[in-house]
């Protein structure tokens, strides 16, 4: 038998209550996890695509210690992101991390910034203020932004990006293929380097078409001189490809998954040094 609208209404608004207090759970799960230090940061090699050694990491949250089961980033980062969480969670990814990369002395450090985090004024002020606290050399420093942020505000982006440039610690575009934007559009942001995502790298081994778009785009990132990573790389046909196309750096399960930063430095990669 048919539902009647009042019973649909009464399912609607049950599906809806039970997806708010999910998101409400996992709020107050992230609150009582960063008080309790369940949080973590692994990292992920990122490699010189010629020499084939290290050269930084990708510093990722994870979450393992949450006492109802560990979280993925893609489910707690969206909630941290909407409640303002995200303010502490972020600082404290930041600071972990450069606290650990510290003492080695010269790989670089990739950290991903949350639009709501770029967005603060205080933002670039606290950067400045872990790398005091940390003695972590801005230089060594990129900070992740994704397309999201910089169309949101540009006159913020721009001048935020100009302040950190100026503190000394490279910008990156993240996910770059995911978004609408022209690459010469986002060249006026000044970025150091583009990311290109493993959605649209992960085409340089298929047809000759997706391939003539993935080094169209590289060779384009490169002469308006940027640094090109390609992440999300499984595969050495697709490492060998992305390698040819241009890519200055390469990511991904090919070289390494993200691990705590003692298993990455036992990994068989040579570090450049
Ligand atoms: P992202 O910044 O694009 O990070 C890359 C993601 O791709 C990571 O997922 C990584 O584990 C995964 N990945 C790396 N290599 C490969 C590969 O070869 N194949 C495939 N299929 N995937 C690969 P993860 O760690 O689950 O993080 C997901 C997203 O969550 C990140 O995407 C980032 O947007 C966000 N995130 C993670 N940690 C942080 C953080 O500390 N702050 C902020 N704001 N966002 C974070
Ligand atoms: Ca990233
Ligand atoms: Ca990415
Ligand atoms: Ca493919």
């Amino acid at each position: 038998s048919k539902m009647t609208g009042k019973a649909c209404m009464t399912l609607y608004n049950a599906e809806l209550n039970s997806a708010r207090e999910r998101q409400l759970l996992i709020e107050n799960d992230i609150r009582e996890g960063l008080e309790r230090e369940e949080f973590d940061v692994w990292y992920q090699p990122i490699v010189d695509a010629r020499t084939q050694a290290m050269i930084g990491v990708e510093a990722l949250a994870r979450w393992p210690r949450r006492p109802g089961g560990e979280l993925k980033p893609d489910d707690f980062i969206p909630v941290a992101e909407t409640s303002g969480l995200i303010y502490a969670l972020g600082q404290f990814v930041l600071r972990r991390a450069c606290q650990q990369l510290m003492p080695l002395s010269t790989l670089k450090l990739s950290v991903n910034i949350s639009p709501a985090q770029f967005r603060d004024p205080e933002f670039e002020n606290k950067v400045a203020s872990v790398l005091g606290t940390t003695h972590f050399p801005a230089r060594r420093l990129q900070l992740e932004v994704t397309e999201t942020y910089v169309l949101e505000n540009p006159e913020r982006a721009r001048a935020a990006i100009a302040n950190l440039k100026a503190l000394g610690t490279a910008v990156a575009l993240d996910d770059f293929g995911t978004g609408y934007s022209s690459i010469g559009y986002l060249r006026r942001f000044n970025f150091d380097t583009i990311k290109i995502d493993k959605s649209l790298a992960g085409l340089v081994d298929d047809d000759e078409q997706a391939s003539v778009l993935v080094s169209g785009t590289i060779r384009i990132a490169s002469a308006l001189g940027m640094q090109v990573v390609a992440e999300g790389v499984e595969t050495e046909k697709q490492m060998k490809l992305l390698r040819l196309a241009g890519c200055d750096q390469l990511q991904g399960y090919y070289y390494s998954a993200p691990k705590p930063l003692n298993e990455i430095l036992q990994l068989p990669l040579q570090q450049q040094g």
